[in-house]
């Protein structure tokens, strides 16, 4: 369904649209709620954000009421999962949560189940809620949305601490050597992300938006766009324990073609996560070196972003609008000129907004301050105890055993020492990397498993790379977390 309306939406041609809209006219002679109808919803969620687009790029809202109808029977009493189990005289072998239909979609308060399956199905209830001006649906995907970012959310926006069903535990747990984290679920987050931003406007879901596109989906993907990371650890050594999925090597293709078939949909969606428009209003959430039109309007940015906060916006269309640029929660400081002249610019949930009659060739100039951040985890994140990552802006870092040695465990690394940005050593030019002071303690085990005596430690350099392009020279050690020394 979605490849229809990309197909009608590039083309104007009817055909594949049409086409696919006859299928969903007959699965809802099949679902829905009438007393001939099966009154179930899908296992795995994803066709409710289809069925959305697919009545806004037809004009037909049956489409609609069959997404609202599976997101608002998912989990109610008596549930079909069970009375489906009780029918064909088997055992419910799933666990109802897998799949989220425990209880109700509106009375869920925590992110459970199948990672991707779960983001989706918030994607697709953010849909609905805002189709249909649900406020009471978008107050329920607020609060899962909070729960996720708060407390099980991997901060690269990996979602899934384990491979047993493919799924969130419980708040907290984000173990970095087990997780799953599929490419899937932060792509997922990202669709999640950027409808809630386009419905409340806040910024907030554009920095985790950002975030999860920046890390955890681009990692599942090698730079020269042939293998993929199915499950996207955080953590890589020689002991890494790996369970059935490929997890220290992207590989060309899996027999469940899912993720790299995702990136087919997802790349190609850039433009619209990085620009938005309202009414009146175009708005920039990313300020990714590129050309966008948007309601007529042409706008062009320059610079190299992430890597550089200096951006430079130009206008390649005159008339009167408004202009709003986002200003990430991450940045301490930043500065906005206008043809040169600085400009009152206080953010407005994250937003500074400039609304004037626009010449073509205005010159906006935004400049974001980029440190290096050594990020800290809620002391109950137990797998992060005593550890730090190290983020640029949006950009998570990691360590490689490639520029480190296979010694990422044993290093600790000084934050009271200055960090340094440098070209980042066989990765494409213009990435930048950061090289900074780590302790490393010394190997007097002898072989043996567990010893005494005293700890023995040296100063050396380490240098990280970002997390997303881990792995793309030759299979190696990682870390994102890392002791503090
Ligand atoms: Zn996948």
């Amino acid at each position: 369904m979605e490849a229809a309306v990309a197909h009608y939406t590039a083309t104007g041609n009817r055909k594949f649209l049409d086409c696919l809209c006859r299928y969903a006219d007959y699965i809802a002679t099949v679902f829905g709620p009438g007393p001939d109808q099966i009154h179930g919803y899908p296992g795995h969620e994803e066709i409710e954000l289809a069925l959305c687009k697919l009545a806004a790029a037809s004009g037909n809202d049956a489409y609609l009421k069959l997404a609202k109808f599976f997101v608002d029977e998912r989990g109610r009493e008596p549930n079909f999962f069970v009375e489906e189990a009780k029918r064909e005289h088997r055992y419910l072998t799933y666990d109802l949560a897998n799949r989220q239909a425990h209880v109700p979609v509106r009375e869920q308060r925590k992110v459970v189940g199948h990672s991707v399956r779960a983001l989706y199905l918030y994607a697709g209830m953010a849909d609905v809620a805002g189709a249909t001006d649900d406020a009471e649906l978008l107050q329920a995907c607020e609060r899962l949305f909070e729960n996720l970012v708060e407390r099980r959310m991997y901060i690269t926006g990996g979602c899934g601490s384990t491979p047993m069903g493919e799924a969130f535990t419980v708040d907290w747990n984000l173990p970095n050597d087990t997780d799953y984290a599929e490419s899937c679920a932060s792509m997922a987050l990202v669709q999640f992300a950027r409808r809630m931003l386009n419905l409340t406007g806040r910024g907030r879901y554009a920095d985790i938006m950002e975030q999860a596109l920046y890390n955890g989906a681009l990692s599942g993907i090698s730079l020269d766009g042939t293998n993929f990371f199915y499950a996207n650890l955080l953590e890589v050594d020689e002991n890494t324990f790996t369970h059935g999925v490929t997890l220290k090597e992207r590989v060309p293709y899996f027999d469940c073609s899912c993720c790299p078939t995702s990136f087919c949909r997802f790349l190609p969606q850039l433009g619209s996560f990085a620009w938005s428009s309202r009414p009146g209003e175009l708005r920039l959430n990313i300020p990714a070196a590129g050309e966008a039109t948007l309601e007529g309007i042409t706008v062009e940015v320059g610079g190299s972003y992430p890597y550089a906060g200096e951006i430079p916006i130009t206008l390649r269309s005159a008339g009167k609008f408004r202009l709003s640029l986002r200003i990430p929660g991450w940045c301490r400081h930043h500065e906005l000129k206008l043809n040169g002249r600085p400009v009152e610019n206080a953010p407005l949930d994250g937003y500074v907004t400039i609304e004037r009659e626009w010449q073509v060739g205005d010159r906006l100039d935004l400049t974001l301050d980029l440190p290096v951040e050594a990020v800290r985890s809620n002391p109950h994140v137990t797998s992060n105890a005593g550890r730090i990552a190290l983020m640029r802006g949006p950009v998570v870092y990691a360590l490689e055993s490639v520029d480190n040695g296979r010694v990422l465990p044993r290093l600790a690394i000084r934050t009271d020492r200055p960090f340094e940005l440098i070209p980042a050593p066989g990765l494409p030019e213009g990435t930048v990397a950061i090289r900074g002071t780590a302790r490393k303690d010394e190997d007097d085990s002898d072989g043996h498993l567990y010893y005494t005596g005293p700890r023995r430690s040296s100063e050396c350099d380490f240098i990280a790379i970002p997390y997303a392009l881990w792995q793309n020279r030759g299979p190696v050690d990682m870390a994102v977390w890392i002791r503090e020394a």
